[in-house]
């Protein structure tokens, strides 16, 4: 182990999976750069301490109770975690920093989830300072910095009739690739948006899980706009090799055993993250557009993704029964290590941030389905821009898929995705490396908060 050097850090992730991820990767990379790290966490989707004996934990309540904590309304509950979460937060902060406890390493820094925009200025109250982790690209937090314009322009509110029509003012996007997302309140996450982005240029600087390689010009509008240091300094799973899982469900491993069986390449992993929800209609296509395609595929079908809980007792195994072993479905999968494994040729995505990151360090191709947020930007990115993607264009229905599964897995079109994914993956790999451009941001983020008095 590396040696402290006499500063902590307190890490505050958002408590969503796509979150805690890159913030406890974040942990790892500090802590083997000789910080010491405390994990501040909400009752709400609790952290399990054991699976990171190197970190410290202290646990703050929300105060959310049962009927509160849904995750079907993600701008709602994200709202709510800001407003109650202000007073126990300041209170575990100050009592950190007035009495640090046994091993008194002092408070070095605040590293906040950006979406947890308060904290920067109870930081403040407490002449803490603070960096914040934005979770996703480059490209779509450059995108909420331009909502204003967008508005002005008439883009948003989206209209249904504008989808397809592009957004003159940011090419590549299409109307329909805006961040929106289904809330009881549909403005609601352009006013979390801005406040986040209020308290990133208050903050003293952000750090994103991407590299300068892949978004290097939206890196450059995004520097110009903030006016805060900015440190690109991912993949962060790329640079701390940890066999710790952050995963609020466990992973089922089996799936690497079915991988081992098949054929490389020949397998499209299925998986649309830890929020989407998916309607028992849109099950029934994807099966059948997975039944048609002949091709072997891993399907997570999470708990909480499908209306009908029953489904997942009851009709995979028939399904499964019928295509004679071609295919696997899981709850819940060590996804990076599926990634990595050399039978999978595709990964049909819902293009959240960390999926697309993970997809692109290991050179596999995306079928893209983005369902809300920022998901459409990365998207659009995969296939128009780094050219390492096809949007699954005409919906969801069984045909569509079919065709698009055989795009990737067996037509030329998929080999050629598949060369640029892997130029895009030894790019990820070498940023990671010394010297790399997510090396060097790593140690300029090191030097700024050493630099903090
Ligand atoms: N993930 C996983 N197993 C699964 C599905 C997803 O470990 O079966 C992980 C995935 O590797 C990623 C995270 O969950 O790190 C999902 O984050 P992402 O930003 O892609 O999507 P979100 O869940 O936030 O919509």
């Amino acid at each position: 182990m590396n040696q402290r050097n006499n500063h902590r850090l307190v890490l505050f992730p958002l408590p969503l999976q796509g979150h805690i991820n890159p913030m406890l990767q974040l942990g790892q990379i500090l802590h083997a750069r000789g910080f010491s790290i405390t994990i501040l966490h909400t009752n709400f989707n609790a952290l399990d301490p054991s699976s990171h004996p190197h970190f410290a934990f202290r646990s703050i309540a929300d105060g959310l109770d049962q009927s509160e904590a849904s995750l079907s309304d993600i701008p709602g509950i994200v709202s709510l975690l800001n407003a109650r979460c202000v007073g126990p937060f300041e209170e575990c902060m100050r009592e950190m920093v007035s009495s640090p406890g046994g091993d008194a390493v002092p408070i070095a820094c605040l590293i906040s989830d950006s979406l947890f925009s308060f904290t920067c200025g109870v930081a403040e109250r407490l002449k803490v300072r603070a960096l914040m982790l934005r979770t996703s690209g480059a490209t779509s937090l450059y995108v909420f910095t331009i909502c204003p314009v967008l508005k002005e322009k008439g883009y948003i509110p989206i209209q249904s009739s504008r989808l397809q029509e592009a957004v003159k003012e940011f090419p590549p996007l299409l109307v329909g690739d805006i961040p929106a997302l289904d809330s009881k309140d549909p403005g609601m996450i352009f006013r979390l948006m801005e406040n986040m982005i209020k308290a990133i240029k208050n903050s003293s600087g952000v750090i994103l899980n991407t590299f300068e390689e892949l978004e290097h010009a939206n890196l450059a509008l995004l520097r110009d706009d903030l006016s805060v240091p900015v440190f690109p300094i991912g993949p962060f799973h790329k640079c701390c090799m940890t066999s710790s899982s952050s995963s609020l469900l466990a992973e089922d491993k089996s799936c690497i055993s079915w991988l081992d069986e098949q054929s490389p390449k020949s397998v499209i992993y299925v998986s649309f993250g830890s929020l989407a929800a998916t309607s028992e209609a849109e099950i029934l296509e994807i099966a059948l557009g997975l039944a048609y395609s002949e091709q072997p595929f891993l399907w997570v079908v999470r708990p909480g993704s499908v209306c009908d809980p029953e489904w997942l007792e009851k009709s995979p195994s028939r399904f499964l029964e019928a295509l004679e072993g071609r295919g696997k479905i899981v709850k819940w999968a060590p996804q990076k290590e599926v990634l990595a494994h050399p039978a999978v040729g595709a990964f049909w995505t819902h293009n959240g941030w960390n999926s697309t990151l993970e997809s692109i360090s290991e050179g596999v191709p995306m079928l893209c389905m983005p369902r809300f947020a920022e998901q459409g930007v990365n998207a659009r990115y995969v296939s128009d821009v780094w050219r390492v993607g096809v949007h699954l264009n005409g919906g969801l229905e069984r045909e569509n898929i079919d065709r698009a599964i055989k795009r990737l897995l067996v037509e030329r079109e998929g080999e050629e995705m598949r060369e640029g994914a892997l130029a895009l993956k030894e790019k990820a790999s070498v940023c990671v490396k010394q010297d790399g451009s997510s090396c060097q941001a790593l140690d300029a983020l090191v030097s700024h908060i050493l630099s903090f008095k």
